[in-house]
């Protein structure tokens, strides 16, 4: 009898940020293949006796590679298992979900998607900003900055003053990324938000501006960068005369942070 794969998004490292239906099938599955970003404290919460297999992959530096892990969900799905396809944030955003639906579907494997909080959302909280705003940014553009090809450049992006960018893998060359979006047509005024382990413990945001991102310092991985005039932070915007600050490293209390400025 086939078994059945729920391919699940782990969320940004919180286990409290994990989805109640994540938690559940995690606690039932009798397989746990999972990639690098998943945290240790999503991971503890799988069944003691289930397996749990690190099938981790890098851009350039394969773990296991697309096809083993492919391999691996058909094989496990087959012996009746109920398999878990761990994967940080949500499955659809940068996952290769795509391929392994591919793979699952030619198998007739079944399974089912259980969605998780990506990467942005995160980030968006951590600086305790919105993604969009009515009366400044109508639409937000998912991109990655990853270039698995040396050759490959962000797409060219139109209206870009009522847009909010969410980059994922903006580094660690950030001087790469900030000429992209320059030469996409972004003012270099523009407020960024570099926000370092969204949704975890670590978690840090570091404000800037677009002008500023190819000379800003590497911050600690996993990234995310999110570029659009929503991360204007209000105090700035009132006191426009007021330098923003850089580099802020911000850990919890943004109502602190905003009183600092204003200072
Ligand atoms: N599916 C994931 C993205 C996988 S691609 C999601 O939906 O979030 C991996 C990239 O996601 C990282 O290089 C980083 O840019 C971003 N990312 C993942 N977890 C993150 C976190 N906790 N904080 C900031 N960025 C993160």
């Amino acid at each position: 009898m086939t078994g059945k794969v729920y391919i699940v998004g782990a969320g940004p490292g919180a286990a409290d940020l994990l989805t109640v239906k994540a938690a559940s099938v995690l606690a039932r599955a009798g397989v746990v293949l999972y990639d690098d970003l998943v945290s240790a404290e999503v991971l503890a919460l799988a069944c003691p006796a289930a397996e749990t297999i690190n099938v981790g992959k890098r851009c350039g530096h394969h773990g296991a590679g697309q096809d083993q892990i492919n391999r691996l969900m058909v094989q496990h799905a087959r012996r009746g298992q109920l398999v878990v396809r761990l994967k940080s944030g949500d499955p659809a955003v940068f996952g290769r979900l795509g391929e392994e639906l591919h793979a699952l579907r030619e198998e007739g494997i079944p399974f089912e998607i259980v969605p998780g909080v990506t990467a942005v959302t995160a980030a968006a909280a951590a600086a305790s900003a919105t993604l969009t705003d009515r009366r400044m940014a109508s639409s937000l553009v998912v991109l990655t900055g990853h270039r698995c090809t040396p050759a490959a450049s962000l797409p060219l992006l139109s209206d870009s003053e009522q847009t909010t960018y969410a980059i994922y893998m903006p580094g660690p060359d950030y001087s790469a990324t900030a000429r992209d979006l320059l030469r996409a047509g972004l003012d270099a005024e523009t407020p960024c938000a570099l926000v370092s382990n969204a949704g975890r413990s670590q978690q840090q945001v570091y404000r800037l501006r677009l002008g500023q991102l190819h000379s800003h310092p590497s911050v600690p991985a996993p990234a995310v960068l999110i570029v659009g005039r929503v991360m204007a932070v209000e105090e700035n915007i009132k006191n426009a005369a007021v330098a923003v600050p850089l580099h802020i490293p911000e850990t919890g209390d943004a109502g602190l942070h905003l009183q600092s400025l204003a200072d």
